[in-house]
């Protein structure tokens, strides 16, 4: 049987499936305009996951993250967590959302089979959670966390990208968070997209001096399980709490590669910066083509890079992270 391992010896069980490119927040270094639909054909439907999902199982997916767009947009998201945590071979179901949704629907996710939770937080201050998403629900996101910790979920965790003069004096706060909470924070740095040239050249952080400060703190760097996402993580005895940096300009960042990624149209991305998609959808519509999906996946992997090409400031086909599932 044919696995997920490309010619560089990367094996890929985790599998970063975008449900929608819709979003209904306008975060600035991702949709500062809003979501506004291109007219093309809709996102892959319940029956069409299912397939995916199987054919990625057949080939040793185990975990499965659920994203966008906001994947809460979605009517239909507890039947597909349902469908997708009932494949066999999947065991983790995660999802990520911007969490406005999570005090009115978390429990229904947890009872359908989600097994972790990963919220976008990029400030602990109300006020700027409304200038950095154009939306004032902070109240209902720290909420739905907090109901997200009493449910049993393997992780929670927080997102926030780290914005050079916006949100990189929070480290004492995040500390205070952390400190009686089961959370993981991850701190993102900003990636360079097609669209957000200008911003990121105002706002991208190197997280290395994040990092410094965390080892002066007496915070220590942990060991990392292979399913595990990119972060490098940190804990604290001190702390229930743990911090995680997502740092994709560093030097081994794309060498500890796990993840293989499907749009919300069912194109394959082999990299979230490639500049080309596969298209798997025409293959999603029978149950007959299960052998010839799981042929086509495995074949392009052998197409898989190396590494992204950021550096040099290429950044694919990602006009912005919602149209390829961040
Ligand atoms: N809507 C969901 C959410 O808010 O979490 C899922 C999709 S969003 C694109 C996924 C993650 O990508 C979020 O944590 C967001 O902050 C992050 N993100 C978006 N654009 C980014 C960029 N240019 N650089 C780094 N992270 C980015």
């Amino acid at each position: 049987m044919a696995s997920l391992v490309d010619r560089f010896g990367r094996s890929f069980p985790y599998l970063r499936l975008s449900l929608t490119e819709a979003c209904n927040y306008r975060c600035s270094y991702c949709l500062p305009d809003g979501y506004h639909p291109d007219g093309r054909p809709t996102f892959l439907v319940l029956e069409e996951i299912q397939r995916l999902v199987r054919a990625f199982a057949a080939l040793g997916m185990s975990k499965i993250r659920l994203t966008g767009g906001e994947p809460s947009v979605r009517k239909d998201l507890v039947p597909i967590i349902a469908a997708v945590s009932a494949v066999p071979g999947v065991r983790k179901v995660a999802i990520t959302t911007n969490g406005t949704l999570l005090p009115r629907h978390i429990r229904a996710w947890r009872e359908a089979g989600l097994t972790a939770l990963n919220v976008s937080l990029d400030t602990l201050d109300p006020e700027r959670f409304r200038t950095f998403t154009g939306h004032d629900r902070f109240a209902e996101v720290t909420e739905g966390v907090e109901m997200a910790l009493g449910l049993g979920f393997d992780s929670v965790k927080l997102n926030a990208v780290l914005l050079r003069g916006r949100n990189d004096d929070e480290l004492p706060a995040w500390f205070d968070y952390l400190r009686e909470r089961d959370v993981a924070i991850r701190f993102i740095e900003l990636m360079r997209t097609g669209d957000n040239r200008e911003f990121f050249e105002r706002h991208h952080l190197r997280a290395d001096a994040l990092e410094e400060q965390l080892v002066e703190a007496g915070w220590r760097l942990r060991a990392r399980a292979p399913d595990a996402g990119p972060a490098r993580e940190y804990s604290h005895p001190g702390y229930r709490g743990r911090i995680g940096v997502i740092a994709p300009y560093s030097k081994d960042f794309c060498a500890g590669c796990n993840r293989l990624r499907v749009t919300a149209r069912g194109d394959l991305r082999l990299c979230l910066f490639g500049d080309f998609g596969i298209g798997l959808r025409e293959l999603l519509q029978s149950d007959d083509d299960f052998d010839a999906l799981v042929a086509r996946i495995s074949t392009q992997l052998g197409l898989k890079a190396a590494g992204h090409g950021l550096h040099q400031g290429e950044t694919g086909l990602t006009p912005h992270l919602a149209s390829i599932g961040g």
